[in-house]
């Protein structure tokens, strides 16, 4: 056959050995073993029922056709309210384009950014699919580790340091996947002070915003309400997480109006618009606020209760872990090398957690660990986890 476009043969998955774990995990899963899965994450729940119900009356009503480009009106204004509500700063229908997913949102983020031979900056630890994003815009790209003892929150004069001539853009996530970590103000306004003295786009994925803060905890801040910076932030936002909508593939990008507009035309030849009778139930998830405030509760008790276990145990220290679906455990007093332990970890105590490694330079050392099960098996795995440790083959340390 003809060979396919480099751009595309170079979007390979991101991450190295550690996913290994989890296939494996997942291989003897579904071969009948009794193996805790805390590697992905994904909930352990259904879409709530209204959402569904709504989905199924869309499709009764007739809700087949092709839906406008950039979105339903209806589906876009609900989109605005809501970035509204998670950046802090008045949105209106036409700052917002639909995609399929935070994902299709951050792609076309990427691709309305970056032209081929452009530079951008990405923060690690990252959510896997990023570096692939920005080699399908044929863009390069630098990663700046953020550091386990800063809990994972990039410092300002690293990421100045990071800046070359052709940089266009800076992508980070918060409340962050793998690391939980949360931003403070003070990151984002050094994140936000680079932006503006050198002229970029800064690309905020703030797909877990409804996930932090539930508890007393540091809440979500958007870059996107700071000074000067509406006219240079793009936030990728997502069902997928808040609403518990994960396989129902809606999200949206929130940008400068004049921009979204050249935008829709990305999806006039990618997805010619979204499914119809999916964007009215996402309408009336968005407008009834189906789940939200449960979902994000459920996520706070969860990390509450798993943490509350690990906090009084000397050997492991907590990092980051402040919102999102995971926590990071810091468990390089027992092993420096988080994959070798998560293998011994699964084969000893039948529990899948993944190599902080697999995220980046900076999670080595680390687990993530999945809050995606119920509140009970998170307690049984923290109990494995500590039992597994006492009895860590000391010979390893040498
Ligand atoms: N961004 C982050 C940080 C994620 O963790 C995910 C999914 O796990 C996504 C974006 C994409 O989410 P979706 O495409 O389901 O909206």
């Amino acid at each position: 056959m003809p060979a396919p476009s480099s751009r595309i043969s170079g979007i390979s998955p991101s991450g190295k050995d550690g996913w290994e774990v989890h296939f494996a995990a997942y291989k003897r899963k579904i071969a009948g073993e009794d193996i805790m899965m805390l590697s992905v994450g994904d909930h352990d729940f259904p879409t709530p029922s209204e959402t569904v119900e709504a989905c199924i009356k869309a499709l009764r009503d007739g809700y087949h056709h092709y839906t406008p480009l950039p979105g339903l009106p209806r589906l876009r204004e609900a989109m605005a309210r809501i970035s509204t509500e998670s950046t802090g700063v008045e949105t209106t229908a036409s700052e917002v384009l639909a995609a399929s997913g935070g994902q299709s949102a951050l792609f076309a983020a990427a691709h309305g950014v970056l032209d081929p031979g452009d530079h951008a900056i990405v923060v690690a630890p990252y959510y896997a699919t990023y570096p692939g994003t920005f080699r399908s815009a044929g863009a390069g790209f630098t990663v700046l580790e953020a550091r386990a003892e800063d809990g994972f929150e990039p410092r300002a004069e690293a990421l100045e340091a990071a800046v070359r001539p052709n940089t266009k853009a800076v992508l980070i996530n918060t409340p962050n996947n793998p690391t939980g970590a949360v931003y403070s103000r003070e990151t984002l306004e050094g994140i936000a002070e680079v932006c503006r003295k050198h002229d970029l786009w800064l690309l905020s994925d703030e797909v877990y915003w409804t996930h932090c803060g539930a508890d007393g905890g540091r809440k979500h801040l958007s870059p996107r309400g700071l000074a000067g910076m509406k006219e240079r932030t793009l936030v990728i936002n997502s069902l997928s997480k808040s609403h518990g909508m994960t396989g129902w593939r809606i999200g949206w990008l929130t940008g400068p109006k004049d921009f979204i507009r050249t935008l829709i035309n990305l999806n006039l030849v990618s997805t010619y618009g979204l499914n119809d009778f999916v964007s009215h139930a996402a309408i009336a998830a968005m407008e009834n606020r189906y789940g939200v405030e449960q979902i994000a509760g459920l996520y706070s008790a969860r990390r509450a209760a798993f943490l509350a276990e690990m906090r009084c145990f000397n050997e492991v220290v907590v990092r980051g872990s402040e919102g999102g679906m995971y926590v990071m455990l810091d468990i390089r007093a027992v092993d420096p090398d988080c994959e070798r332990f998560a293998w011994r970890f699964l084969h000893a105590e039948k529990v899948a957690v993944m190599p902080g490694a697999s995220f980046g330079e900076a999670a080595a050392g680390h687990l993530r660990i999945s809050l995606c099960q119920p509140e009970d098996k998170l307690r049984e795995a923290a109990a494995r986890l500590r039992r597994f440790i006492a009895t860590y083959p000391a010979e390893t340390n040498a």
